[in-house]
């Protein structure tokens, strides 16, 4: 197949979204291999490269039409939009799909002993982030004029440093907050790892890829926390079991011969099953009770 018919997806080399990144696609059924540059996987099974950068390169690469997928942080993205927007360029970077990793939270964070009453503590302060443009907007929305101190790392330390009174910046599980003695008290942007795609339309046969790609990648998301489950139960039972299996549609209903009135269900739940459902299935009549990982889904 010639070059230009290969869907190029741009992924961070090195960072927190790498392995969920490579991984998500290898489920999708990607087969790669490394060229010797480190910079480009290349499918081997399917028409589509992997291009290996820094996430903050990734929205441009996109927009750009350099790459026509990229897998990216939403905040990196919309620092991106609005950048774009600010220079008065079109950002028409096209989120396809929210994807279940990366998560984290851009947020406002003052010193632990600093009073904070709501934003208009935010009033006439001096606040360090690497995201001036969310934050600007932020700021504007809530008619508050504070000074934006443009950083490019090390946010958190800011305010030791007498370089800033507040930070905003990326929080997951708020320790390297505390370790800083910051305390969070806004949140700017909840942020999860997106795929954008090219504004510019693609030829037909790398399109019908896009689409096949983002089918698998639901199927994938799906079955991450759903089980496929098998019990027998008597028949009057029914309507109560179908009532405890989460998250489940129609199961299928097996008679079961030389059982009298049993019945075998088997049902795919799309949340998991925990051990509590378990046991309240078998309080209903449930017996011979068997749950299995689904590996893979196509709706
Ligand atoms: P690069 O070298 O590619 O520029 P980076 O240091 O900017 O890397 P990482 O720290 O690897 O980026 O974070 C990548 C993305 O992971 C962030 O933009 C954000 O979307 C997401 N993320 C999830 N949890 C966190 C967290 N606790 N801190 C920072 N980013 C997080
Ligand atoms: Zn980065």
């Amino acid at each position: 197949m010639d070059k230009e018919q290969r869907l190029k997806v741009a992924v961070q080399k090195s960072g927190r979204l790498t392995d969920h990144s490579l991984d998500l696609l290898v489920r999708c059924g990607l087969k790669y291999s490394r060229g010797k540059d480190q910079l480009l996987c290349y499918g081997e099974n399917m028409p589509l490269d992997v291009l290996l950068v820094r996430d903050d390169d990734i929205p441009d690469l996109v927009h750009e039409d350099v790459c026509d997928l990229g897998i990216v942080g939403r905040n990196v993205l919309e620092e991106k939009r609005l950048a774009l927007a600010d220079r008065g360029r079109r950002a028409d970077l096209e989120e396809l799909r929210v994807l279940d990793f990366g998560s984290c939270r851009l947020a406002i964070a003052v010193p632990e002993q600093t009073a904070y009453d709501g934003a208009d503590s935010l009033q006439g302060k001096r606040i360090a982030t690497t995201y001036p443009f969310i934050l600007g907007q932020f700021l504007r929305e809530r008619g508050i004029e504070a000074d934006i101190v443009t950083l490019s790392g090390a946010v958190e330390i800011a305010p030791r440093l007498g370089r800033a009174d507040f930070i905003c910046d990326l929080v997951a599980t708020g320790s390297t907050l505390a370790a800083n003695r910051l305390r969070e008290v806004e949140t700017v942007l909840n942020s999860q790892a997106v795929i954008v795609r090219t504004p510019q339309p693609l030829p037909q046969e790398k399109q019908s890829w896009l689409e096949r790609m983002l089918l698998r990648i639901d199927g994938v998301q799906q079955v991450k926390e759903s089980k496929y489950i098998m019990l027998h139960a008597p028949r009057t039972a029914l309507n109560e079991i179908k009532r405890l299996l989460p998250g489940s549609e129609s199961p299928t209903v097996i008679p079961l011969d030389g059982f009298g009135d049993k019945v075998a269900i088997h049902a795919v739940c799309r949340e998991n099953v925990f051990w509590e459902t378990l046991e309240r299935l078998k309080a209903a009549g449930a017996s011979a009770v068997l749950v299995l990982p689904v590996e893979k889904m196509l709706a």
